[in-house]
């Protein structure tokens, strides 16, 4: 029986499983358990683990998702790169929805949600210049190129605090300082595999274009929800294709973001 993955995947809205054959596991973390049961399984050679970011049936909202608990539970099954599925809203006339971005940089615009490991027994902390990895990017872009998505490679995800929309002005706002892209759930999840030194790489689907760029009513859950459904089979394929492709071995600088810091506790 496998319990042991080397590569995780966080699965978001619409997106509740990944493996056909797949073991499920119990794993326990200092910070509860995490959205679901972790399920371990082959994605050709490699082993994997799966965890549905809002639980099965979708009953986390962003703002209440475990992201320590899910991150920790990965790293203690063996995971050293995660992929990070999820649907967004574009901030983009010209980047519709089924488009797949890549991005190379985040801005944090939640409040409130727990966003370290590291809030007792000494100061730590990481670099987050550059918050993905670049070799998990690189894969993901040519997995999504190769199977002939509309691809942005690079481009910055304003993260949200939700579970609320944009307004039409907030997300104006977005547009006018060239950010690409807007989502609920790629913060803290990015930084806290950093303080794991973990890979991580967000694989953002456009389910629909944010409040400002167009007229109308604005986006809905149901509308999100609906895409997403119509798309999950194409993406567990893109998602399937860059966990094949993704290195045996790191020669990435995440796996050192820890290096030379003296951690109050050992990581799993
Ligand atoms: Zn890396």
């Amino acid at each position: 029986m496998l319990t042991r993955a080397d590569i995780g995947v966080i699965g978001g809205s619409g997106f509740y499983s990944l493996l056909d054959d797949a073991e499920e596991v119990e794993v326990s973390t200092p910070y509860g358990p995490p959205s679901d049961t972790v399920t371990v399984g082959r994605i050709g050679s490699r082993a994997v683990a799966f965890i549905p970011r809002h639980g099965r049936d979708h009953r986390f909202p962003p703002h209440r998702i475990p992201y320590r608990a899910n991150l920790w539970a990965l790293r203690s099954l063996g995971v050293r790169q995660v992929l990070a599925p999820s649907a967004v809203g574009s901030l983009r006339a010209e980047l519709g929805p089924g488009a797949i971005v890549v991005p190379d940089q985040l801005v944090d615009r939640t409040s409130g949600r727990v966003q370290t490991y590291y809030d007792m027994g000494g100061a730590v902390h990481v670099s987050f210049s550059d918050p993905y990895c670049p070799t998990g990017r690189a894969v993901a872009v040519e997995a999504a190129r190769s199977g002939e998505w509309e691809t942005l490679d690079g481009g910055t995800l304003v993260v949200i605090e939700g579970p609320r929309f944009s307004t039409r002005a907030e997300s104006q706002w977005f547009q006018r300082n060239g950010w690409a892209i807007v989502g609920m759930t790629g913060f803290p999840e990015a930084v806290l595999a950093r303080e794991l030194a973990l890979c991580y790489t967000s694989l953002s689907l456009v389910t629909d274009h944010d409040a400002g760029v167009e007229a109308g009513q604005g986006v809905t859950h149901d509308e999100v929800l609906e895409f997403f459904a119509r798309n999950v089979t194409r993406m567990r394929t893109l998602v399937a294709d860059a966990v094949q492709s993704l290195p045996h071995e790191r020669t990435c600088s995440c796996g050192a973001a820890l290096d030379g810091i003296k951690l109050p506790f050992e990581l799993p």
